[in-house]
């Protein structure tokens, strides 16, 4: 026996209200627990077109190109971005926030000839500056994030699509912070492409990316393989001006979870039973009720910080259901805050990024835990740090304004 060897793995009970990741449903742990089957097995393909119909419920789309790409959601934004842009390529990007410039970064990577236009962070865009880009830039693909966890906001996309179709311009969300806990209507809004991860609001762990190409969207990564094909006869000159992945290559992984079932990588069982897991506790729930689940725990999380006294960063009116930023109160040295909040209670909440590092705590109230102990729990133990540290707290005012959220509701 080797007694050097470190035990099983136990990790400590920690209650995740950060930005994400969150703690996952039990059930998605418990699916996530079962036996493997092989690649081919009946039960392994059947599985893969069961979870991506449970998909298209979750997106609201009818279309047949709604898969899993394996890999964090960043898999997923590379797959979309990488599959749809060929070099040259106009891309505009509305960034307003960390994950906008993400989105910028991989479509340069893309060798697309992008175009950003900004907003200061806490806030979103009128639709108007978007239809104006777009008239300006007449770009091939609108690239924009929904929900921004960076910032907590949520980017209005319900007129972009229109605007885009009217330019003749793909439009592609990376929804990875907002989808199941905020509305999304992937074929009523017009999109092309959206990804999404399992680790907000969908209640699951990283390693899954959830993705959905309209037919017009699947028609440009075809004829962009063709393309490709055709170089790749003509010789390696010209060829290695693409960026050419073949995990992220679209066009070989809608052939794997298509009718053909072309072998490509070895799809992640484990993260297939997840993901599936994820989209049935949705509807089981309900799209509507989930939604309204997490804007009640976001409203009361919203009421709780303010009826501690401290101020809410950014325009709320567009705020994600899902995550409130917190200004950490002069004073108080905000990861200590968290690192208390963590050790003595086993509570992680987040900072956040680049400008509002330092100056805001990110709390979220998502999946799981988008429900009435997490939140009391997370507002009383803030109290009690903050006061450790020397805060000014209203006493009993977050838990209190919590409540009054929660009876509200119930009246
Ligand atoms: C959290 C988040 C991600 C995370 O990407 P990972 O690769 O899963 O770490 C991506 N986009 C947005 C908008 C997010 O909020």
């Amino acid at each position: 026996m080797n007694s050097q060897l470190p035990g099983p793995i136990d990790p400590p009970a920690r209650l995740l209200m950060g930005p994400g990741p969150i703690s996952a449903y039990p059930s998605v742990l418990r699916a996530m627990g079962a036996p493997l089957v092989g690649q081919y097995d009946p039960f392994m393909t059947a599985t893969m077109t069961e979870t991506q119909d449970l998909y298209r419920q979750v997106w609201g789309t009818g279309n047949d190109a709604t898969l899993l790409i394996d890999g964090t959601s960043r898999a997923g934004i590379e797959a979309a971005m990488l599959s749809l842009i060929r070099p040259g390529d106009r891309v505009l990007v509305p960034v307003f926030g960390r994950f906008g410039h993400l989105l910028a970064e991989i479509a340069e990577r893309a060798l697309a000839e992008v175009h950003t236009i900004e907003v200061p962070w806490g806030q979103v865009f009128p639709v108007s500056a978007i239809r104006e880009a777009v008239e300006r830039v007449k770009p091939h693909l609108v690239a924009c994030v929904q929900g921004d966890t960076s910032t907590t906001m949520l980017q209005p996309l319900d007129e972009i699509g229109e605007i885009c179709r009217a330019h003749g311009a793909l439009f592609y969300t990376d929804a990875t912070a907002s989808l199941g806990g905020n509305p999304f209507e992937m074929d009523a809004w017009g999109l092309d492409a959206a990804t999404a991860g399992l680790q907000k609001c969908l209640g699951g762990p990283s390693g899954s990316a959830p993705i959905s190409l309209s037919e017009r969207a699947v028609e440009v990564v075809r004829s962009r393989a063709r393309v490709e094909a055709g170089i790749r006869e003509e010789g390696d000159a010209v060829a290695s001006d693409f960026i050419r992945s073949n995990y992220f290559d679209l066009a070989m992984i809608l052939d794997y979870w298509g009718p053909r079932r072309l072998n490509h990588h070895t799809e992640a069982t484990t993260m297939l039973y997840g993901a599936r897991e994820c989209a049935r506790v949705l509807l089981l729930e309900g799209r509507d009720a989930v939604i309204a689940r997490h804007r009640l725990h976001g409203d009361a999380m919203l009421a709780g910080v303010e009826g501690l006294g401290l101020t809410v960063f950014g325009d709320v009116a567009h705020k994600m259901t899902n995550v409130v930023a917190v200004e950490i109160p002069e004073g108080v040295v905000g990861d200590a805050v968290r690192s208390e909040l963590l050790s003595d209670f086993g509570i992680e909440i987040g900072t956040s990024f680049g400008p509002l590092h330092g100056r805001v705590w990110r709390i979220g109230t998502m999946g799981y835990n988008a429900r009435t102990d997490a939140v009391l729990t997370t507002l009383a133990a803030l109290e009690a740090v903050l006061r450790r540290h020397g805060a000014t707290v209203a006493p009993g005012g977050g838990v209190e304004a919590a409540q009054g959220v929660y009876a509200a509701a119930r009246s």
